[in-house]
């Protein structure tokens, strides 16, 4: 078996110097808006950050954290990877592995492993400086590229985890895959180590074939992603499934959002908010994934109870990641001793 899994569990903490004041674009999308402004540095950060940082929890709608302080790596709690803040989580956690609540959870985004610009390292390293606690690899796949990219995923988590502040997580977005395929591509897609399965779905921007958001939520995946033609019989299959309706930051296929948020809140469908980012100017904020949930039709006590259960669901794929990087482990050792 390919690279071992090595789950990010260890709690980030997020820098929060990202662009807070950035205007968003909302349900709109927002990609004019991230060219205007440019990409996030890296570097020029020596402004406190200690007020900074509870100022993005408050934008973000979330409490601000008390004595929250520093820069990226130093800043909010710790997971079992080790702590380096002594004084403790800074908002009350939402998760088992103590995450600040209010930083970005994001489970879509693309890699030079398919159509996107960076390497994992400086995608996850430029996520956690935005305000990221979750970033999620979900490059483009189907029937021709599906084992290196969930190679690719399985070994940037393995690799960086545990070195870089947030918890990375391996998963993988079947794109344009025929409806009838979806399902065997998705079991093989979690039989190789994605922690989760992401469809690219029916967007109202691009002719992805007509049946793909059914056969995605029959199979049972983790994400259909931008499912903008969305019916409210699939809505309904949503919340029986337990699959979460993407809300969409990026351009074009954000045009779906508010029909997609009004049948998932009237179906009691699990919600996700992510950037589908393929470039560093498309990562989020706390503050823009809050304003695109509200923007979506979400209320600010919807927002909250999406939240929750985005770090819920953050907590069981990392659990998998585990799981399936033990299994990974035994069949090495197996082999080893062959
Ligand atoms: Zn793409
Ligand atoms: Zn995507």
């Amino acid at each position: 078996m390919g690279p071992t899994v090595h789950a990010g569990l260890e709690a980030g903490s997020p820098g929060a110097a990202g662009r807070f004041g950035l205007e968003s674009g909302g349900a709109a999308g927002r990609r004019g808006a991230d060219r205007s402004v440019g990409r996030p540095g890296l570097g020029g950060r020596s402004v406190s950050l200690a007020g900074f940082f509870g100022r993005a929890a408050a934008m973000a709608g979330f409490e601000a954290p008390e004595g929250s302080n520093g820069p990226e790596g130093s800043g909010g709690s710790q997971g079992p990877e080790g702590s380096r803040d002594p004084e403790g989580p800074a908002s009350p956690p939402s998760s088992a592995s103590g995450r600040p609540f209010w930083g970005v959870v994001d489970l879509h985004a693309h890699t030079i492993h398919s159509d996107g610009e960076l390497v994992p390292a400086e995608l996850a390293r430029r996520a956690l400086v935005q305000g990221y606690t979750v970033l999620g690899l979900s490059d483009h796949a189907d029937q021709s590229n599906l084992e290196n990219c969930v190679a690719a995923a399985v070994a940037a988590a393995a690799g960086l985890s545990g070195h870089i502040g947030l918890t990375l997580l391996p998963g993988v977005e079947l794109t344009h895959v025929p409806p009838a395929q979806i399902a065997a591509l998705a079991a093989r897609a979690r039989a190789l180590g994605a922690a989760y399965v992401v469809v690219h779905g029916e967007s109202p921007v691009e002719p992805v074939a007509p049946g793909t958001n059914l056969a995605a939520l029959e199979a049972g995946v983790d994400i259909l992603a931008h499912p903008g033609l969305l019916t409210p019989a699939e809505a309904e299959l949503a919340a029986s499934r337990g699959v979460f309706l993407e809300l969409s930051v990026r351009g074009g296929h954000s045009l779906g959002n508010g029909r997609v948020a009004a049948l998932a809140l009237a179906a009691g469908a699990p919600l996700a908010v992510n950037s589908d980012a393929h470039a560093p100017g498309d990562l989020l904020t706390p503050q823009l994934q809050r304003t695109v949930a509200l923007g979506s039709g979400l209320s600010a006590e919807d927002w909250r109870r999406v939240k929750a259960a985005l770090e819920a669901l953050a907590d069981r794929l990392a659990a998998r990641a585990v799981r399936v990087r033990a299994v990974c482990k035994n069949i090495q050792m197996q082999k080893n001793y062959e």
